[in-house]
């Protein structure tokens, strides 16, 4: 199929072809024939953007504390031991937001962080102030000496990059030959991802601008000079009040606001559940070259 109106090239690996895929939320995304990266086109507006990433785009009670969180970190530590990653590795998660993951994984890693933004990243100093001078702003990376960390990691980043490959060379550069760079990122390639189309819980424009399957984010490793040595996809661990809260925004005739509500103030709303979507993605790349 040739390139369709509206679609330009793909960002993550040049091809010209691609297909429209869905319209949401006003927002048109095309799959590229050559890697199957799923990307916005045209690219929301600067304004849109500026308005999205604002001082409170962290305090929407997601980046709480409690075991649906924790079991993730846990699954992220699992996935870097996985891939032979070992104690006490100097680390760099990018993207730290207010730093759920740093504060997990700095008992057993020398962990650093960086974020673009300002708000949040002086949130995780003073949550962590033991880290203070490990948690820098993108453009303090540069000041690091190539090959400075023993992995990057991506937790729910590429997403949110409307330049993956461009957006992404900084970070790698700062890996070490022999290290990794992990990822976690929905997955388009999903059967739920599918099935829901533009009803899928990720698909969010313009907060998420592009979309990975397997063989996308694997691109985008070769792209960043990284060889793909494990992946797989997983459900999500959620707590029945959020859980029940998503509903209620799919289907408020099933559950209603106060019925959410309820739940959430009892001990119930804090159970954890394993909901077995399959379309949350992991991977994890080795820097090649000597
Ligand atoms: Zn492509």
């Amino acid at each position: 199929m040739t390139s369709e109106a509206g679609a330009s090239a793909c960002r993550v690996c040049g091809a010209e072809k691609a297909a429209f895929r869905l319209e949401a939320r006003g927002y048109q995304f095309f799959s590229c024939q050559g890697c199957g990266y799923v990307q916005i086109d045209p690219p929301p507006s600067a304004l849109a953007l500026h308005a999205l990433y604002g001082e409170d785009y962290f305090d929407k009670g997601k980046y709480v504390v409690d075991r649906a969180e924790r079991r993730e970190q846990e699954r992220r530590v699992s996935l870097l031991r996985k891939a032979g990653v070992k104690t006490p590795a100097r680390l760099l998660d990018y993207g730290c937001a207010t730093g759920a993951f740093l504060s997990h994984a700095k008992q057993e890693f020398d962990m650093w962080g960086a974020e673009v933004s300002a708000a949040a990243l002086s949130k995780a100093r003073d949550r962590l102030p033991d880290l203070s001078g490990r948690l820098l702003g993108l453009d303090e990376l540069d000041a690091l000496e190539t090959g400075f960390f023993d992995g990057v990691l991506l937790w729910d980043v590429v997403e949110h990059l409307l330049h993956p490959v461009e957006d992404l060379r900084k970070a790698a550069r700062l890996v070490r030959p022999g290290g990794v760079m992990a990822f976690s990122t929905p997955d388009i390639g999903a059967v739920t991802a599918r099935l829901m189309g533009r009803r899928w819980a990720f698909m969010t424009p313009p907060e998420h601008v592009g979309f990975f399957d397997r063989r996308a984010l694997f691109a985008l490793m070769k792209d960043l000079g990284f060889e793909p040595v494990t992946s797989f996809s997983r459900g999500k661990w959620v707590n029945l009040g959020f859980l029940l809260y998503k509903i209620s925004r799919i289907l408020p005739e099933l559950v209603s606001q106060e019925t959410v509500g309820r739940v959430r103030r009892s001990a119930f709303g804090r159970l954890c559940l394993y909901v077995p979507t399959g379309d949350i993605l992991y991977a994890v790349g080795v820097k090649q070259g000597a």
